[in-house]
């Protein structure tokens, strides 16, 4: 079956991975902050937080930002459940904002109407986290300029954008948020394995996120209560976790970094090349915003079905059949149970279960193949016309 996401492993990769296997340290040694610095060079950001997950990173991003009990985080209900749970992990609570029914990011006007009643309320969001779907990212200087106005911070979820540019920055350089978070999950644009990053230019919250990810522990004499007791000597004075990223990941990190941008521009290449070919079939190619450069994470179709005689679960399923492995990113968050034994229901969000009841996220890696591209338009042409 030909995967919607798949990872890109070279020689060079493999040798980086075996180089730390034959070295001193496993974990703790020098791939983590190199990967670090070399993230941090190429995105433009002062500081870079490697962990062992996204999800990781959203955790202590949300901690380094003192969310907690009585605080409410707000994000988008068409993303990955961890983008919500992070809120949740800290004891606050979890709203949602619709989509925009053009980028299926969040709705700038919606997430104004929801802080206005808020503000009445005195239910103002402490942390919006805005997720960039597909990679392509959102309007970040309106999310800005709301943020400032009602003063809430912004943790932007780019797990599917690094590589990818908005107003012609690299995202990642947080200019329009407090902290920023990538994964390097295999289907991901560039892979650790398991991993993840935050990045931030804030010199305070970089040293909280440092300390959240080892335990709470620090080395450093300057954070100590009194002077060291002696060279074996360290202070807990935060309560952490082991969220470290290993030697071995980051050895994987750096050597897939310096393919970054060709993997980002080859996934332009499919994408337009999907655009031209899928023109005419009864479905809506991806809209790309003018002010933004997407990671081009996910390529996400969705189907026009007032023309079509078929489902949205045959076209999935009859693809499929032709070993086209697609996929449908996200079933709208508030829609779990779990978060339905929270109060949601469903119909609270009706632009993102709209989008839901149409997506379909086709094959997009970098490794693939022009023919390969042209069995997934033949079976969509097959498929649709069943
Ligand atoms: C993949 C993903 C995550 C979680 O990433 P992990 O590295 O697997 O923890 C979070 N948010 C979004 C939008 C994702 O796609």
């Amino acid at each position: 079956m030909l995967p919607y996401g798949r990872q890109d492993i070279t020689q060079s990769d493999i040798d980086a991975a075996v180089e730390v296997l034959k070295s001193d340290y496993l974990t703790q040694g020098p791939m983590v902050p190199r990967f670090e610095e070399l993230v941090s060079q190429h995105v433009g950001a002062k500081h870079a937080l490697a962990v062992n997950s996204a999800t990781s990173a959203l955790h202590v991003a949300c901690l380094a930002l003192d969310l907690g009990p009585g605080d409410w985080l707000w994000t988008s209900p068409v993303t990955f459940v961890a983008s919500a749970n992070c809120g949740l992990y800290c004891g606050a609570q979890v709203d949602f904002v619709d989509i925009d029914p053009r980028t299926y990011n969040i709705s700038i006007s919606a997430l104004q109407q929801k802080l206005q009643k808020a503000a009445l309320e005195g239910k103002l969001p402490k942390v919006l986290v805005a997720v960039h779907l597909c990679g392509q990212p959102c309007d970040m200087v309106a999310i800005d300029s709301l943020a400032k106005l009602y003063s809430f911070k912004v943790i932007e979820d780019a797990s599917h954008a690094i590589g990818g540019k908005f107003l012609n920055e690299f995202i990642g350089n947080c200019r329009y948020s407090d902290i920023t978070v990538f994964s390097f999950h295999p289907v991901k644009i560039i892979t650790t394995a398991e991993g993840g990053m935050a990045l931030t230019n804030c010199n305070e919250l970089a040293a909280r996120i440092a300390l959240l990810r080892s335990h709470g522990i620090t080395r450093d004499s300057a954070q100590m209560t009194h002077a060291p007791d002696g060279p074996w000597y360290y202070q807990q004075i935060d309560l952490g976790f082991n969220y470290r990223m290993t030697d071995l990941q980051a050895a994987l990190g750096v050597s897939q970094m310096a393919r970054l941008d060709s993997y980002v521009a080859r996934r332009h290449f499919l994408a337009n090349r999907y655009d031209a070919l899928l023109s005419g079939f009864p479905l809506k190619t991806p809209w790309r915003h003018p002010d933004g450069y997407s990671g081009m994470h996910l390529y996400v179709i969705r189907l026009e079905l007032d023309r079509i005689r078929v489902s949205h679960r045959s076209v999935v399923d009859g693809l499929r059949e032709r070993n086209i492995g697609v996929n449908v990113h996200y079933i709208p968050v508030h829609t779990q149970p779990f978060y339905q034994r929270k109060g949601f229901s469903v119909g609270d969000f009706p632009e993102a279960e709209a989008y839901y009841a149409e997506a379909i996220s086709l094959p997009m890696f970098q490794t693939m193949s022009e023919a390969q591209q042209d069995e997934v338009v033949d079976a969509f042409r097959y498929v649709l016309k069943a």
